[in-house]
């Protein structure tokens, strides 16, 4: 079916509707996602090909998953939890993550991810605010990162360590799965049921904890199809950890719903192992972010040369801002463009989009998803206002697709803020143009307001990045008594390239003849490397905290920090 054919206006998940099964009114993501293609006699498929770090390989089938997804409701349930309660799951990308998000859901439990990588503050801080009562881990990040202070969580029931032996306080989950019946009763959780927690990235502040509802597996059955192309048998890789959304609903859910087989690789970002994997496993739809993305530019387009790209056949990004340049060197390297989609731990699943053959317009974020009404919105004397085409304000929602968030963990006001006027308002600045692309100008509190103009730090990243020295840029505005703000510019270099007062110069130069004297950085500071979250989102707000010497917030999901 064509994206023209379906009847989206009627009702836009119509088609993913009639795709799930729903027994008797059960609506349960695992279900639908494993147990529905086992029922359908495509059990022997491969669901996941999973690469361990050190070069070990397992084959899963639909029925495999079934089964040990089965036997992990099986262990929870005789350690007496019941529907509704949290399982937190703290691994690296191994299978038991996927089998315990699965055999969490069909509990009708509630899965929270958390990345392996968070310390131990962040890690209590997540487990407090969703009441946790499981937690499932290795032994070794349990030693280091929990025990010390797990008997303080006092919602906490049990703690399920990977391998066969026992941590002391912990169930070792070998012997435990092994003793588990692999039949279960997928608990008959209804539409609006809670199914997931998915904590934000805390790019601009203290993170949330958004909540999803099972019903939530509609729109990424539906999305999954029509955005990232996905259909029975696409091998089909994305590169995002399931400790943020992106890897949970596109990288648990929507392929396994749409019976892909997926590609999930242990391993931490390596070039040539991404590229030898692409080639090998003839991978055919690829969802990776702009930071890998901009490395994989710094290394250079003839580290690609060796490799084979022919299998794939789509390639999209999120996450963040994609400069232009970045479409056009993927079309060099891959022979095809990353197509950029936007959308947000709350919406749950992609929203604006360059669908499959559409055609891509480099640096904008696509048009609304089938179904999504999306707006460009201003408040003016109390209400909101619609904006027309070129100009820049809220990029804005109307509210009701099934994979939207249904709160904030504890901050009902915080929550209750983002629904002004029949919109769900999204915190980033965007502007629309005439063939309906929505462009991306920057987060609400990023924006700078400099001599009377107002500019977004993506336009001016996205110019920096064009200079053959730079690979990564983040820009902020600085308060100045005449102009308000003045636009300050870090980067980092690609190789070969060094830092110098000429090169500065150089770089401020580029910038002045692409944007005009008002807009461009009045400085440019060089850097080993940019704040960003471990989700790989560059922290434009600490750079201006140190800047100015203002408090740095809530840093837990900091990853590379050098001030
Ligand atoms: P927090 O809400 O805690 O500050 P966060 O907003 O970074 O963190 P996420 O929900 O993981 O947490 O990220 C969503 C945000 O990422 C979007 O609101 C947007 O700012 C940015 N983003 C995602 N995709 C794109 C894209 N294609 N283009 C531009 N920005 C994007
Ligand atoms: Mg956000």
């Amino acid at each position: 079916m064509t994206n023209r054919a379906i009847d989206h206006d009627a009702d836009p998940w119509a088609e993913a509707r009639v795709m799930l099964d729903m027994p008797g009114g059960m609506l349960n993501i695992a279900y639908e996602a494993v147990d529905r293609h086992v029922i359908h006699g495509r059990g022997n498929e491969t669901a996941m090909l999973w690469l361990g770090k050190s070069g070990d390989r397992q084959d899963l089938s639909y029925a495999d998953i079934a089964r040990q997804s089965s036997r992990f409701a099986n262990v929870l349930a005789t350690h007496g939890l019941a529907s509704g309660d949290s399982v937190f799951v703290l691994l690296g990308r191994v299978p038991e993550l996927y089998i315990a998000a699965l055999g969490t859901l069909k509990a009708g439990m509630v899965f929270t991810p958390l990345f392996s990588a968070f310390g131990p503050g962040p890690i209590r801080t997540r487990m407090e605010i969703g009441a946790a009562k499981v937690l499932v881990t290795t032994p070794e990040l349990y030693k280091r990162k929990i025990a010390a202070w797990r008997d303080e969580i006092s919602t906490l029931k049990l703690v399920l360590v990977t391998g066969e032996d026992a941590t002391e306080g912990c169930v070792a989950l070998g012997p435990a799965m092994e003793a588990a019946s692999p039949d279960f009763d997928t608990v008959p959780t209804r539409p609006e049921d809670p199914a997931l927690i998915h904590f934000t990235s805390g790019t601009t502040g203290r993170p949330k904890g958004a909540v999803h509802v099972h019903e939530a597996v509609l729109y990424h059955a539906f999305s999954g199809r029509h955005a990232l192309d996905l259909t029975p048998g696409t091998t089909y890789w994305c590169t995002a950890d399931p400790g943020w959304v992106t890897g949970t609903s596109y990288g648990i859910i929507a392929p396994l719903v749409q019976r892909v087989k997926m590609i999930v690789d242990e391993a931490e970002f390596d070039l040539n192992r991404w590229y030898g994997t692409i080639e090998r496993e003839k991978v055919e739809v690829w969802y990776s972010a702009p930071t890998a993305i901009r490395m994989m530019m710094r290394a250079g387009s003839d580290v690609a040369k060796p490799y084979n790209f022919s299998s794939l056949r789509f390639l999209a990004s999120v996450g963040e801002p994609l400069n232009p340049e970045a479409v056009v060197w993927s079309e060099k390297v891959f022979g095809k463009p990353f197509h950029d989609n936007w959308w947000q731990t709350e919406t749950g699943g992609i929203m604006i989009a360059n669908l499959p053959g559409m055609t891509v317009k480099p640096g904008a974020m696509g048009r609304p998803m089938p179904g999504i009404k999306a707006g460009i919105v201003k408040r003016e004397d109390g209400t909101l206002k619609e904006l027309g085409t070129g100009e820049i304000g809220e990029l804005a929602l109307r509210p009701g697709w099934p994979s939207m968030m249904r709160d904030y963990l504890n901050e009902q006001a915080r929550y209750d803020k983002c629904f002004v006027d029949g919109w769900y308002l999204s915190g980033d600045l965007a502007t629309r143009d005439q063939d309906g692309y929505f462009w991306f100008v920057g987060r609400a509190d990023d924006l700078i307001k400099t001599s009377g103009h107002l500019v977004g730090p993506f336009e001016v990243e996205s110019v920096l990045i064009e200079h053959p020295a730079v690979a990564e840029a983040g820009v902020i505005g600085l308060p100045d008594k005449t102009a308000g703000e003045i636009v300050k510019a870090y980067v980092t270099l690609n190789p070969g390239f060094t830092a110098s007062a000429a090169l500065e110069q150089d770089l401020r130069g580029h910038a002045r003849k692409r944007l005009g004297p008002a807009v461009s950085p009045r400085a440019v500071v060089f850097r080993e490397n940019l704040p960003k979250t471990r989700s790989g989102k560059i922290m434009r707000r600490l750079l201006k905290a140190r800047e100015l010497g203002l408090p740095e917030g809530d840093i837990s999901t900091l990853e590379t920090d050098e001030k």
